[in-house]
């Protein structure tokens, strides 16, 4: 069970049956379409400069997207390893 993302648990929606929650049947990966996923990959490369746009995400290959993200998600990890560090943590 999750908490309905409409209503915020208060129970007063038609989508979640007045429940206030709603129960996961099956892994919710599988209800994100892939123009989901795309429209998810175009607003990170968006919100870190990139847009999807003739000239900028759009004309990029699929490929170089997917490769600067995981790149970028390396530096991310490293950069929390290494504050963890500092911190002592
Ligand atoms: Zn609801």
């Amino acid at each position: 069970m999750y908490e309905c993302p409409v209503c915020g648990n208060s129970g007063k929606c038609d989508y979640c049956n007045n429940e206030g929650r709603l129960e996961l049947i099956q892994c919710p990966r599988k209800a994100i379409t892939n123009d989901i996923w795309q429209f998810m990959d175009y607003a990170e490369l968006y919100e870190k400069g990139i847009p999807p746009e003739h000239g900028g995400a759009l004309d990029q290959l699929y490929a170089f997207n997917y490769y600067c993200r995981f790149v970028w998600n390396e530096q991310a990890l490293h950069k929390a390893k290494a504050h963890a560090d500092i911190l002592g943590s």
